[in-house]
């Protein structure tokens, strides 16, 4: 498939009609074993589901054509991806650079979980490359882990630099390519080694499943992948492969209008002088932008700002919306907006990865862009009423 168009390969990879049937959509395969002809006589490798499923195995064929990577791995989270890449690619002892503004539940894995096995990392702002050469320990350092754009605050990184980098000390790269989503960005082609997503949120695009991913640069990287997959057990269920499947069939229109409708919101924040600064990577002003126009395709649905009256104005914008629902997550098709301090982000405060209290994250659906505009404004209007 790898000769097909981005848009063609998110509706066909990994899926033939079927067989027998011609149904034209994937089975959900809800089985947990398969009849052998003979003993190990095994139809297409299948022998138990944990170790492989046919849906699953659709999805993963289809994650590893959209990333343009050797192999592709569904896992029941974004942080059983993440837990599975660390214990098949780390031991006690090794270092990692994670970024100073990680996603939360990835800092808590690193600092109250990977750490007790003894795993060392490092928190740095991962968009001053100068920064990460220099906490890039060569020899112990094994990977490079980088978010771009990164949660809450949107920062870019260089991934080309830094894979470089990451590569002269012997480490890997592995790129969080959850906000940017595999349309946007595919961090394989700018030198990555690994790529983990986070399905729940616009691979899945529709807020009804919590899914992860895996999918990797060569068949040697893929190899303790597979077989801690398989030992560790946390894999995707065939519903749930289902739905991540059906949410790629439309991510690149989704992951278009996402765009269109950020640009619009962001216009209006740029609008209003209740907000003190708006973050998004397609603004010129961004310290990214150049980077991210280089890397990415358009700059997607995520958008933050900062109130100029501080937290209490950040907390009533997000509880006044009323089209914009008040939820952590993001990347569905209808619009959220949270305060990262007291929601995502709480278990970073008092650490390294403490967010701003007068931030607001939204995550710009693809509702009509009038509508999301019209909600915000009546919710500043409300502000100090
Ligand atoms: C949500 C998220 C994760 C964790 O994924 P889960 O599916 O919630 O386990 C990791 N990275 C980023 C950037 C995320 O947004």
């Amino acid at each position: 498939m790898s000769d097909f168009g981005f848009e063609t390969r998110a509706i066909h990879a990994g899926q033939e009609p079927d067989p027998r049937t011609g149904a034209v959509v994937p089975a959900i395969y809800a089985t947990s074993t398969y009849k052998q002809d003979g003993v190990g006589g095994l139809r297409e490798g299948y022998e138990y589901s944990r170790s492989a499923n046919p849906t699953r195995t659709a999805l993963e064929e289809c994650l590893a054509s959209l990333e343009l990577g050797a192999r592709g791995f569904a896992f029941a989270s974004g942080l059983a991806a993440e837990d599975t890449l660390l214990r098949a690619l780390t031991k006690p002892g090794d270092h990692v650079v994670i970024p100073d503004d990680a996603y939360g539940g990835t800092y808590r894995l690193f600092d109250k979980v990977e750490s007790r096995w003894g795993l060392e990392y490092d928190p740095v702002a991962i968009a001053d490359v100068d920064a990460v050469r220099a906490a890039v320990r060569p020899g112990q350092t094994r990977i490079v882990w980088v978010e771009t754009p990164t949660n809450p605050l949107l920062g870019i990184a260089d991934i080309a630099a830094l894979a470089e980098i990451a590569h002269e000390a012997g480490a890997l790269l592995v790129v969080d390519n959850t906000f940017a989503s595999s349309y946007l960005q595919q961090p394989l082609a700018h030198g990555a080694d690994i790529v983990v997503h986070s399905t729940t949120k616009y691979a899945g695009g529709h807020s009804d499943v919590v899914g992860g991913a895996l999918i990797t640069r060569d068949e040697t990287l893929a190899e303790p992948i597979a077989f801690h997959q398989n030992s560790m057990g946390a894999v995707a269920g065939p519903f749930d492969s289902w739905l991540v499947l059906r949410g790629l069939k439309t991510l690149a229109l989704r992951m278009e209008r996402h765009s269109d409708n950020a640009e619009r919101v962001v216009a209006f924040l740029q609008s209003r002088p209740e907000v003190s600064q708006v973050i998004y990577p397609g603004l010129a002003e961004h310290p990214g932008h150049a980077v991210a126009a280089r890397q990415m395709k358009r700059f997607g649905g995520m958008v933050s700002f900062r109130m100029a009256a501080g937290e209490k104005a950040a907390l009533d914008v997000v509880e006044h919306t009323e089209l914009f629902i008040l939820a952590e997550s993001l990347g569905g098709v209808e619009s959220l907006i949270e305060h990262p301090g007291r929601m995502t982000h709480a278990s970073a405060a008092g650490s390294p990865l403490e967010v701003p209290s007068d931030l607001v994250r939204i995550s710009v659906g693809i509702e009509s862009a009038d509508d999301l505009v019209g909600d915000l404004e009546q919710a500043f209007e409300r502000l100090g009423r």
